[in-house]
């Protein structure tokens, strides 16, 4: 970024008080990047939570620094004369953030804030499911190639943190983003490296008017970006392509089958470069993790990585906890955790890669409202499904008549109830199709409680 834009920007931050409203993880990263870098920037809390929610011990280290608070609710009185609202992802539209802004204010989101300060190379990607995975992936072979790199975003660690963090190597080294469609929400021109959509099924049915408006915030990826990464045979994310959301890109690339990166017999295959890489170099199951791998190989590629380092990266990735992951085995039955099968699409593509092994699945949380015809599907070759949570009884419903249903009140009793039904050789699949909010703080929790659980029963 040049020097003036830099100070345009600077200018804007001081043209009033830079209110962030939301201090959850983004938002204390947000503040502590303003901070840094607009010293003399009057800058606000708002939160709708009151004081007593959050650490006084940190509140107090930043009143200190000199920024205001303003719990308990979202007021005109907080975005007096404001010249910039950052929003934290997750807030919900706001009267009062809109009237800041029809006063004149600039309201951007974290990101958008962070991205400001950016100086490297950015390889963004999004989509539905097996976000984290890619970006893990593409972390892997970043620390193959011995690449200064930050990985995070919605994952993990905030970018606000990452530009800090990044300026130990003069900010200049590979930033590698998982963006959730709330964050491209309010990102303008992100101008991505490369921009990758991995797919988009239904989710957020509970946050978005209807499909469409789900997949619009998702296409903002590709703004201003300079490679464009899609699924060869997602009809959804190919017709934003066709509407023209990667128009001005040097390049619209494919993964999957009929693109230039694929999985063909026992072998992930770029076609463009001739790589060929041996399945099973690649440690997670599934079909939708083969798609995953030749995603993060065509992005890597894209970025600039050389082969070496993306075969090392495929062969040194060992996976992310909850998802997939083998917890333990009682007489013979296996228990996998995929706690962050949050949506239908996630639950499918989880039941899909145990590849024919019979299974007990639990499934229920909050329910996102979604369609469940999918899931009816796949799930009516379990040997029974164990619902809990508020989503029980419409899953109920939805099920009912194609396959056994047993109903819970705990995840305690989801699993020994699964464990009855099972039969030595089979799998007992946590993969809830829904968020974890309704009992547990997250879906991190929700997988500990799982684990914690299976342990129960193996100490029986
Ligand atoms: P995200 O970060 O997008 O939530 P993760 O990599 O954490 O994605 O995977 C979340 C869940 O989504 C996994 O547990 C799995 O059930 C499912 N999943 C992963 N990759 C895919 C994919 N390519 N297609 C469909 N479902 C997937």
């Amino acid at each position: 970024m040049s020097d003036i834009e830099h100070s345009a920007i600077e200018r804007r931050l001081q043209a009033g008080p830079v209110v962030v409203v939301g201090f959850g993880v983004s938002g204390e990263a947000a503040v502590r990047l303003l901070l840094h870098v607009a010293e003399d920037a009057e800058v606000r809390v708002n939160d709708g939570r009151p004081r007593e929610a959050f650490d006084g011990e940190i509140v107090a280290h930043f009143e200190g620094q000199g920024v205001r608070f303003f719990f308990g609710g979202h007021t005109d009185a907080v975005f007096e004369g404001a010249g910039t609202v950052v929003l934290s992802p997750g807030v919900p539209s706001l009267e009062a953030v809109e009237r800041a802004r029809s006063a004149g204010a600039e309201v951007i989101g974290e990101i958008e804030l962070a991205l400001r300060y950016v100086r490297g190379p950015v390889v963004a990607v999004t989509g539905t499911n097996g976000k984290s995975t890619v970006v893990g992936l593409l972390s892997a072979m970043a620390w193959a190639a011995r690449l200064p790199h930050f990985l995070g975003g919605n994952f993990g660690i905030p970018l606000s943190e990452g530009v800090r963090a990044m300026a130990d190597v003069g900010g200049e080294g590979l930033y590698i983003l998982e963006l959730s469609s709330f964050q491209l929400e309010t990102v303008r021109g992100l101008g991505a490296k490369v921009a990758a959509i991995l797919n988009i099924t239904e989710d957020h049915a509970d946050r978005y008017e209807d499909f469409a408006a789900y997949g619009a915030a998702k296409a903002r990826i590709f703004a201003k970006a300079d490679r464009c990464v899609v699924p060869a045979s997602d009809p959804v994310v190919n017709g934003f392509i066709d509407a023209g959301a990667a128009a001005g890109a040097a390049g619209v690339h494919r993964f999957g089958a009929g693109g230039e990166v694929f999985a063909e017999g026992d072998e992930l295959v770029d076609a463009t470069s001739g790589q060929r890489i041996a399945r099973t170099s690649l440690r997670l199951v599934g079909a939708h993790n083969a798609l995953n791998a030749c995603a993060a190989m065509l992005i890597a590629r894209l970025a600039g990585l050389s082969e070496t380092a993306i075969a090392q990266g495929i062969a040194d990735f060992e996976g992310l906890p909850h998802r997939m992951a083998l917890v333990g085995d009682v007489k013979g039955v296996a228990f996998i955790d995929d706690s962050k099968a949050t949506n239908v699409g996630a639950a499918v593509a989880s039941i899909r890669s145990l590849g024919g092994r019979p299974f007990v699945l639990i499934a229920g949380g909050r329910d996102k409202d979604g369609d469940l015809s999918e899931l009816r599907e796949a799930a009516s070759n379990a040997r029974a499904v164990v619902l809990l949570g508020e989503a029980a009884a419409r899953f109920a419903d939805a099920l009912s008549g194609a396959v056994p249903l047993k109903r819970v009140d705990s995840l305690e009793a989801a699993v020994t109830g699964a464990f009855e039904l099972a039969e030595a050789g089979d799998a007992v699949l946590l993969a809830p199709a829904c968020s974890s909010y309704d009992m547990f703080d997250s879906y991190v929790q929700r997988g500990e409680a799982f684990a914690d659980a299976v342990r129960a029963l193996e100490a029986l």
